[in-house]
């Protein structure tokens, strides 16, 4: 048996790390949800996670993973057969898709090489030939966790206004939520697809879909089958402040601590702190020589950052030298990806000193797996970190 001493260092871009508050948090005795006391935590955390969406709708918050998330968005507004148009930005969209197919949608998939955002002017081609508004439903991941690629909600929207097309706008923020700008209201989204465990700071187990008064108008008409998943039945007992059946308590005492450590440190420095640790990182990969999975430079992702290695050698490899000799977890390349890069997560409960723990950890897993790079990498990144510059938005981060 390997004896590590200190701590793990969890450098997955989700689940991400749990903060010490947010733990002791939870760590209490369960409680009647069907109490005085649950009523209290239940509009608390309800009113919590709109300020995060900055929304004034309604947010559903299911006991659940991320894919029951996005099962619910689809469920309550679409039915067997209706159309909707999806971009393959990577593994996420994949499996966002797999559902739809389950559903018997009729997906239009746009396929990208894994190495940007949406494809925004095929999205547009498409809409614009739907006369007859047969796509009932635009769906788009923000954050695309398994690549490091971002695309811009707000770019989407404005894209289905140009051409005036009255499909849904759904957006997976799984892993956007929470360290990256977003805006649910003014971005005029109608569903919104998140989960708790990657900027939310949680442990898994929270789904959450946030829907506008349009969405919901389609809900309610829509008569495709679903109990547990309906957004309706949820929301009129959170009148009350309660739910329909046994939430996870103990999670949403760690969210109402959650969204208080968000907000003491104001969600603007939140995002800030992301993009800037996402810059530290990518300076290190410039000097590694190594190249970014995103190969747009307005696409980076605040939150992680897909790593390419070189030909001929095997990422999963690198990931295990690293796990065994430093006790630290990168993420693996998903899917077709799969050994062609590694993932490091600089989302969540983060700091700079975390973050040169982290790049440290894989500038001598590099050296040690023979993975042929230049050193200094650290270094560099120590320069962007040392400058406490403001890393501007990217026009793709913001929109
Ligand atoms: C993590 C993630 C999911 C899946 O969430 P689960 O909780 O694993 O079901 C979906 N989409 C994105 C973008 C994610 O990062």
């Amino acid at each position: 048996m390997t004896v590590h001493t200190g701590r793990h260092f969890l450098q997955i871009p989700g689940p991400t790390n749990v903060p010490d508050r947010v733990l002791r948090a939870m760590d209490m005795p369960t409680l009647d949800h069907r109490g005085p006391e649950f009523a209290e935590l239940g509009f608390a955390v309800l009113a919590s996670i709109q300020r995060v969406f900055r929304t004034k709708q309604p947010v559903i918050i299911y006991p659940s993973s991320g894919t029951g998330a996005w099962e619910a968005a689809m469920v309550n507004v679409l039915a067997p057969g209706d159309k909707v148009l999806m971009c393959e930005t990577g593994q996420f969209a994949v499996l966002w898709r797999g559902i739809a197919e389950k559903f018997k949608l009729d997906v239009d998939f746009i396929p990208t090489d894994w190495r940007h955002g949406a494809d925004l002017a095929a999205m547009e081609q498409r809409l614009t030939a739907d006369k007859q508004h047969k796509i009932k439903a635009v769906c788009v991941v923000h954050n695309e966790t398994s690549t490091g690629c971002v695309t811009p909600p707000l770019e989407v929207r404005k894209l289905l206004d140009r051409v005036k097309h009255p499909a849904l706008l759904m957006v997976d923020t799984i892993s956007g939520l929470g360290s990256l700008e977003y805006e649910h209201d003014a971005w005029g989204i109608d569903v919104s697809v998140a989960g708790s465990q990657k900027g939310l700071m949680l442990p898994p187990g929270l789904g959450f879909n946030a829907v506008s008064e349009k969405a919901l108008a389609v809900a309610r008409a829509n008569p495709a089958m679903r109990s547990y998943w309906d957004w309706q039945e949820v929301i009129n007992f959170n009148k009350a402040g309660t739910f329909p059946y046994t939430p996870a308590t103990n999670l949403l005492m760690g969210l109402r601590e959650a969204v208080r450590m968000l907000e003491e440190e104001g969600l603007d420095n939140v995002f800030a702190r992301h993009r800037r640790h996402s810059a530290a990182t990518r300076a290190a990969i410039k000097v590694w020589g190594l190249e970014t999975q995103c190969l747009d430079p307005n696409a980076h992702s605040p939150a992680l950052t897909g790593v390419r290695v070189p030909e001929g050698h095997d990422a999963d490899n690198f990931r295990k030298v690293v796990l065994e000799n430093f006790d630290m977890s990168l993420g693996t390349g998903l899917n077709k990806v799969k050994g062609k890069l590694f993932r490091i997560g600089h989302i969540g409960h983060f700091n700079d000193l975390m973050l040169m723990g982290t790049l440290s950890g894989v500038e001598m897993g590099l050296d040690l797996a023979k993975v042929p790079h230049r050193s200094g990498g650290v270094l560099a990144a120590m320069e962007v970190l040392k400058g406490r510059d403001v890393v501007p938005m990217s026009k793709a981060a913001v929109a």
